[in-house]
């Protein structure tokens, strides 16, 4: 009765020979005629069908001679995810109810299942399945979860650059830095943050500014690694963590970063314009907990490199 499925046992009324088709009682047969869920009974065996009611035939069609995955099934055979397994034990007894959700192949509606193995009656053990359409509901959480997702997509999104956003680079870092303790592997980091940024706002417009920025992020954006976090952490900070990367490979990536930027002038209006930045490397170190202190020693690293003339990368280890 947890389904909120009434539960329902076909009485052993007395029926002829022929087990395809048993006939229950007239009162029992409008009961079940006006039941607004679909109600079956297949041979555990050989799938054929035994019973369906007013509401099944509706919707599936006649079961004379046929099997359950024919009828209600888009099938060639038996069901993948069929539940008769689940039913009996190994001592051939029937278990409790089996109550799941499903989406139909054939009218594609969503609905609760519960399943059951009772004695029909011949005294075998039959699958008695009651289903209830619950596609509304199911609509209705299936696009709630997609708007949930949605709007974590985009809390955790950088909407500028498309790149990760200062929350997920702490969220997604963190994970990463786990997995690093856990397996013992390298982690680096590269942080930079652009050059007299604001003379480039100053000089071409806010407009050319985020311009710049969008470009920044297309070309991290195309060279770190789907396991790499690729973030814009500031206005116009970046950093990117690396898994299972050493000091030197951090330092040498950086430098191609810093070099394609130099290369890659922003066309805004006509006009390029040229930007560099100055870029702090480091990597964990054994013991390390933290992303924050990771994160703070690049930081130092990008300082050295503003403070000594800025366009470099520096590393402290
Ligand atoms: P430094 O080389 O010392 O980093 O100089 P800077 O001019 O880059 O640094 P500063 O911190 O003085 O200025 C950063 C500028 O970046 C100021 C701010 O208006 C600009 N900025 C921050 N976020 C954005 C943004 O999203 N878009 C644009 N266009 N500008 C931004
Ligand atoms: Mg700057
Ligand atoms: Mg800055």
């Amino acid at each position: 009765m947890n389904s909120g499925i009434p539960s329902l046992n076909i009485p052993a009324t007395p029926i002829d020979d022929d087990r395809s088709e048993a006939t229950p009682s007239d009162g029992l047969r409008a009961v079940l005629d006006n039941l607004d869920a679909l109600v079956y009974v297949s041979d555990f065996e050989t799938y054929d069908l035994l019973y369906m009611n007013a509401y099944g035939r509706r919707v599936w069609g006649a079961i004379q001679g046929r099997k359950c995955w024919e009828v209600l099934q888009n099938n060639d055979g038996p069901c993948a995810f069929c539940t008769n397994h689940l039913l009996i034990d190994a001592e051939g007894l029937a278990r409790a109810p089996h109550v799941w959700e499903f989406q139909n192949t054939i009218d594609q509606h969503w609905y609760q299942c519960r399943d059951q193995a009772i004695p029909w009656t011949d005294g075998r053990l039959v699958r008695l399945e009651i289903a209830m359409d619950i596609t509304d509901r199911k609509e209705m959480e299936l696009a709630l979860k997609e708007a949930h997702e949605q709007a974590r997509a985009a809390a955790l999104e950088d909407h500028l650059t498309g790149l990760h956003n200062r929350r997920a680079f702490f969220e997604f870092g963190n994970q990463l830095l786990k997995q690093s303790r856990r397996h013992k592997s390298p982690l680096a980091i590269i942080m930079f943050d652009l050059d007299h940024f604001k003379h480039i706002n100053d000089n071409h417009g806010h407009e050319a500014g985020d311009e710049v920025l969008r470009q920044i992020g297309k070309i991290l954006g195309s060279k770190v690694r789907e396991s790499d976090i690729a973030a814009r952490i500031g206005g116009e900070e970046f950093a990117i963590l690396l898994s299972e990367t050493e000091t030197d490979e951090a330092q040498e990536m950086a430098d191609r970063l810093l070099n394609l930027m130099r290369e890659t002038p922003v066309c805004f209006r006509d006009a390029p314009i040229g930007s560099t930045a100055s870029f702090g490397v480091s990597s964990l170190r054994p013991g390390e907990k933290s992303l924050e202190s990771l994160l703070a020693r690049a930081d130092e690293a990008m300082y050295e490199s503003k403070s000594s003339g800025r366009n470099r990368v520096r590393v402290k280890a």
